[in-house]
């Protein structure tokens, strides 16, 4: 039987007697929109560390290294705000992107020390990092206003990196979904879909940010897993088996391959373990095999 494409509507024609065909759409780019589900995603918090000159320094290290590194990774840097500006310039052709560590949800006005969502846009970053728990514990930042900062990123397309953890405390109290559920439905609440999509999420347990102490492959893979059914609850299934949701605390060279290879692990936040090129290097190089 001949089958003909009718090539100003995209429609087939047939004889009626004979049963239906379907077409699957598998062109290249949709079949690697599939496979690009979730590419990881590992980011460097750089906290306060590294002004202009050695985010310099850093980035040209880091750039002759490139050529090594597994494609299928997303790479952010995210320096202290005086460096962002040298970070977007010195990585305006790379395929690292730049993240701020923190913004205000305020427009413009009398705030002083702060930094505005527009001005991030303005230098070409594309990321910034939201409630950290940094952010939650010194700076006293609640769900709520993690949740205008969320809301604001997404109205000038700046993707959030949305920290998420519990206390040791709250684990031992028997308390690690209920913390993790609430800090999601609050700092994500009036987020659509298509911000979601937008969203990546760090599980980030409190006790093992900058402690040495990592969590273990199956206990972070467990906190994923819940972490993106609280997204399947909100936003449903085909949502959430897109959002990425990187693990941060204490991962190293030594731990990464582990801890990225779980189901639900899909990057990494790294702080310590960023902060000079050749372990950063050595840990998306493990973390991500080719
Ligand atoms: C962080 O700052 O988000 C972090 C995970 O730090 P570290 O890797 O040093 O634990």
């Amino acid at each position: 039987m001949e089958i003909t494409a009718d090539s100003t509507s995209g429609s087939v024609n047939r004889p009626e007697a004979e049963p239906p065909i379907i077409l699957l759409p598998l062109v290249p780019s949709a079949f690697n929109a599939v496979l690009d589900m979730r590419k990881p995603i590992i980011a460097a918090n750089w906290k306060l560390n590294k002004g202009p000159s050695d985010t310099e320094d850093f980035i040209r290290g880091f750039e002759s290294k490139l050529a090594d590194f597994p494609k299928g990774v997303d790479i952010v840097l995210a320096p202290p705000f005086v460096s962002l500006v040298k970070a977007t310039e010195l990585l305006s052709q790379s395929r690292v992107r730049v993240s701020a560590q923190n913004m205000s949800e305020q427009d413009n006005g009398a705030y002083t020390g702060e930094i505005s969502a527009f001005m991030l846009k303005e230098i070409f970053v594309q990321y910034v990092i939201l409630g950290h728990s940094e952010r939650r514990s010194i700076y006293g930042e609640t769900d709520a206003i993690i949740n205008a900062k969320v809301l604001k990123a997404h109205e000038v397309e700046l993707k959030p990196i949305f920290c998420i953890g519990e206390t040791l405390q709250e684990r031992e109290d028997g308390k690690l979904e209920k913390v993790l559920r609430t800090q999601i439905t609050d700092g994500l609440k009036d987020v659509t879909e298509k911000q979601m999509l937008d969203t990546v999420i760090a599980y980030e347990p409190v006790w093992a940010i900058g402690t040495g102490v990592t969590a273990s492959p199956q206990q972070a893979q467990d906190a994923h897993a819940f972490v993106r059914s609280v997204i399947t609850d909100l936003y449903g299934i085909s949502v959430s088996e897109k959002v990425r949701i990187q693990y941060g605390g204490s991962v190293k060279p030594g731990n990464a391959a582990e801890l990225l290879g779980q189901k639900d692990i899909d990057g990494a936040l790294v702080g310590g373990a960023a902060l000079e090129v050749s372990s950063f290097a050595d840990l998306i190089k493990n973390g991500v095999p080719e």
